[in-house]
Parts: structure tokens; C-alpha cells; sequence
């Protein structure tokens, strides 16, 4: 399967979101990272990101709330290479509203292999990894192989 390599450069571009029942723990844990994520950009779905903010005294690029779009902002945002590396402590014990774009969000991270921390200790394997602070070249599996429409169809996935 062919890939193509894509540069996360020194400085990232984190996306943090996290539920409501949540939010405290990602907000300590940021809190406590402070120093490490001031080094980087910030963006966040929008209570998160205000949440964020508010608290670091740090600029975050604020996308709409989750249950709003803001999920599938961020999906976006990595499919067009715009997020390196996604912060989401998403809640284990309670089905939302926007469920199906949380999936989505889960899903879009690992198709463009993004580092994923849904919980505190895997963001803190990742904040401390020396890998945080150099350059990164990520590989990015062509999955348009796969993607084979039936055969008389007259296109392909472009
Ligand atoms: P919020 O959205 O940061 O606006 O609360 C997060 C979410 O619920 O996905």
C-alpha cells in the first residue's frame, strides 16, 4: 500500500475537547502542562477552548461547541493537515447528541494518523515524548487503494 509522508513540524497544532463530565480532569491536566503547551498552538471545540483559555491565560483558535459541529470542525481541520495531534477525553458512561460525529472525529484521527489521547496518562506519554519537540514526518496510508468502486461504474474515488 503506498503512503505519502506529511511533516508535523516543531511547533503542533493540538486540538483539545473534552465532555462535560470531563472537563475538570483535561482542564488539571492542561493546567499542570501548561508550560509544554504554550510551546505549541492551541485549538479547542468552543466551551473546551473559552475553558482553556480562560484558565492558561493562553490563546486557543475556538471552533463551535462539540454538540454544535465543532467535532466535525476539528475532523476537518485534520483532514485538510491543519491538527497534529488531538486531545479528547470524550465520556466513557454517557451516550450525547452528537455520538455519530464523535465517532466520525475518532475515525478521521486515525485515518490521517494522528496521535489520539482519550485519557490522561496517554496525553501524558505524549506531552513528554521527545517526539513533541522536534519535527515528525508522518506517514499517511493511501487508502484510495481500497477504496475500489465496482467495475463499470466509469469513475474512481478521486
Ligand atoms: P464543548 O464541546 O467544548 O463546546 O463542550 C465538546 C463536545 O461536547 O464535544
Amino acid at each position: 500500500m503506498s503512503k505519502t509522508i506529511i511533516s508535523m513540524k516543531k511547533k503542533k497544532r493540538i486540538a483539545l475537547i473534552a465532555h462535560d463530565n470531563r472537563k475538570i480532569d483535561l482542564l488539571e491536566w492542561a493546567k499542570y502542562n501548561r508550560d509544554l503547551l504554550a510551546q505549541h498552538e492551541l485549538f479547542g471545540t468552543g466551551t473546551t477552548g473559552q475553558l482553556i483559555s480562560n484558565e492558561l491565560k493562553l490563546n486557543v483558535h475556538r471552533f463551535k461547541s462539540g454538540p454544535l459541529g465543532g467535532d466535525q470542525q476539528v475532523g476537518a481541520k485534520i483532514s485538510e493537515g491543519d491538527i497534529d495531534f488531538l486531545i479528547f477525553f470524550w465520556d466513557p458512561l454517557e451516550p450525547l447528541p452528537h455520538d455519530p460525529d464523535i465517532k466520525a472525529l475518532l475515525r478521521i484521527a486515525v485515518v490521517y494518523n494522528i496521535p489520539v489521547a482519550c485519557n490522561r496518562s496517554t496525553a501524558d506519554f505524549i506531552i513528554s515524548s521527545p517526539l513533541m519537540s522536534v519535527e515528525y514526518p508522518r506517514e499517511l496510508i493511501d487508502y484510495k487503494e481500497r477504496i475500489v468502486r465496482p467495475e463499470g461504474m466509469g469513475f474512481n474515488i478521486l
